[in-house]
């Protein structure tokens, strides 16, 4: 299977046979050892799972996507990548990303953009059978983009490469491609799920999630790695998912009462595709013929959220990705490392690159050589928020921006935020309903992105920033940390005419998790 959709370019490295075999071996091992281990119950015992290459495995190379890292390997898992040996899970490969999670089509990658063919998604466009030998050719008109930054994981889901893919999510690499490819995708809350052994892109937003077929397979996935996690000082901690366990055990009352769906007015723009605002209104009509309660409800900061991502997750980048200077790790540029000593690559894993003689300065001869022009970009940009005379401009309003967006998400929601309401119980039990809870809603459903997947041919003229705005529908969930899952729904449509599969959006309140699940399930 992986060799005949070899040309999408979806894995960076794939485990070799043997090396499944072995893995499959172990989790049959701890399993019948009783070691707790892996029972062969678990949902997940001996199922393939790919792991987006930013999430560390001691046995494949973790490179990002990136030059820099082109040649490392981790020498310890990520917690999730242990947590998914332990559930008997076998890692089938590292899939292909944008440089660092920078990117909204994965096409930024040092190993080649991801594509997937227009065939698999909709039958709409006639499409010449694809040269499985041959590179994918972006000019292909058969070729659609695969969303980003965890395209690859969408794709070795869609193409049943892999029964489930970990990807990350800092502003809707999860959902994003989850929608373009037609698959389920689902961004946890943050903290749910550990960082530890995840290589940061902005570690406020970044957040492992889940690509699957569908939402059930996406739940035994979450419930193998909502744990707390020690090594992750932002990991939820025991205490506080006390509570969030409090609010889930209010959710079937909630749903068997009926749920009451939010639809954001301000998600409704001009430039929603046709096709992106009819499936919309066809969800919203199918959840009312099922019995839940729509109703309008307005988030007022949301034109404000994309521009304030785009301030805070460079910004964020520009910090974390300082330690890629060629001293400890990652490659290295050739030449003088302090000007004053003479020296070529060293360590195994230095790449060598000519010096063009200009300056001698190890770091900046290394980043300039091995950093991707996306990645550069949003460097230059995060260093320049953060400097002392844009920081109150910026950085400060973004955040201000971010507290806004979160305070809107709370004003909707008919259940307190956990995380604000530390004091008092989480959900109010039995009782009559105050009056203005009857404005409120328990989960918000909207697109994922304004349009289906856009053709290859016409991302590669998009101008950067156009391409940022892929993101407005994904960026207020991230900026609060909600859980958001992105749905595959039925396009209007048969056959030659069919519009394929379009995302529609999921958001709950803080620890909604279980909730935003249960109704991607309703509506899938
Ligand atoms: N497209 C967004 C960005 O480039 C989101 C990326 C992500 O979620 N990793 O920042």
């Amino acid at each position: 299977n992986q060799v005949a959709w070899k040309h999408l370019n979806a894995f960076i490295s794939v485990a070799a046979a043997d090396d499944v075999l072995r893995q499959a071996r172990e989790a049959d091992e701890t399993s019948s050892s009783g070691r707790g281990g892996a029972p062969s119950s678990s949902p997940l015992h001996g199922r393939l799972i790919a792991l987006k290459d930013n999430i560390c495995t001691t046995d494949l190379p973790t490179t990002c996507g990136s030059a820099i890292l082109a040649r490392y390997t981790s020498p310890f898992d990520a917690t999730v990548t242990t947590r998914l040996r332990a559930a008997g899970a076998i890692v089938a490969g590292k899939t292909n990303m944008d440089e660092f999670g920078m990117g909204s089509h994965s096409r930024y990658s040092h190993f080649g953009g991801v594509a997937q063919p227009a065939s698999s998604h909709s039958s709409a466009t006639s499409t010449t059978a694809p040269a499985h030998q041959l590179p994918p050719n972006p000019t292909d008109a058969a070729l659609l983009s695969a969303g980003g930054s965890s395209g690859g994981s969408a794709l070795a889901v869609s193409t049943l490469q892999a029964h489930a893919a970990l990807g990350t999510d800092t502003g809707g690499s999860v959902r994003l491609p989850a929608s373009y490819v037609g698959v389920l995708g689902f961004k946890p809350s943050y903290g749910r799920v550990s960082r530890w052994g995840v290589v940061a892109y902005a570690n406020s937003l970044d957040t492992v999630g889940v690509l699957a077929p569908g939402a059930r397979v996406a739940r035994d996935v979450f419930a193998a790695l909502d744990a707390w996690d020690p090594r992750d000082p932002t990991s939820l901690s025991a205490r506080t998912r006390v509570r969030l366990s409090a609010m889930d055990a209010t959710r079937e009352p909630r749903v068997r009462r009926g749920l009451r769906i939010g639809v954001p007015r301000e998600y409704n723009i001009a430039e929603l595709s046709p096709a992106v605002r009819r499936a919309w209104a066809r969800a919203l009509e199918r959840l009312s013929a099922a019995g839940h309660a729509v109703r309008p409800v307005s988030l007022p900061t949301t034109r404000l959220a994309l521009s304030a991502y785009y301030v805070l997750a460079p910004a964020e980048a520009s910090s974390n990705l300082a330690k890629y200077d060629g001293v400890r790790y990652g490659s290295r540029a050739a030449g003088p490392d302090s000007g004053s000593v003479a020296r070529t690559a060293g360590g195994e894993n230095a790449d060598a690159v000519g010096d063009d003689g200009d300056g001698d300065i190890l770091f900046a001869r290394t980043r300039a050589a091995f950093f991707g022009p996306e990645v550069k970009r949003r460097l230059v940009l995060g260093a320049y928020t953060l400097s002392a005379s844009a920081m109150d401009n910026y950085f400060v309003q973004a955040q201000r921006v971010r507290r806004l967006v979160a305070a809107d998400f709370d004003a909707v929601f008919a259940v307190a935020n956990p995380l604000t309401t530390a004091a008092r119980p989480p959900v109010r039990s039995g009782g009559a309903p105050a009056a203005d809870d009857d404005a409120k809603v328990d989960v918000l459903v909207c697109p994922t992105a304004p349009t289906p997947a856009p053709r290859l041919a016409d991302v590669e003229r998009l101008r950067p920033v156009d391409a940022y705005t892929n993101d407005v529908f994904t960026v207020p969930a991230s900026l609060a940390g909600l859980p958001a899952a992105s749905v595959p729904v039925e396009g209007e449509g048969e056959g030659e005419d069919s519009e394929g599969k379009i995302g529609m959006q999921v958001i709950g309140q803080f620890g909604d998790d279980g909730l935003v699940l249960d109704v991607a399930e309703v509506m899938e």
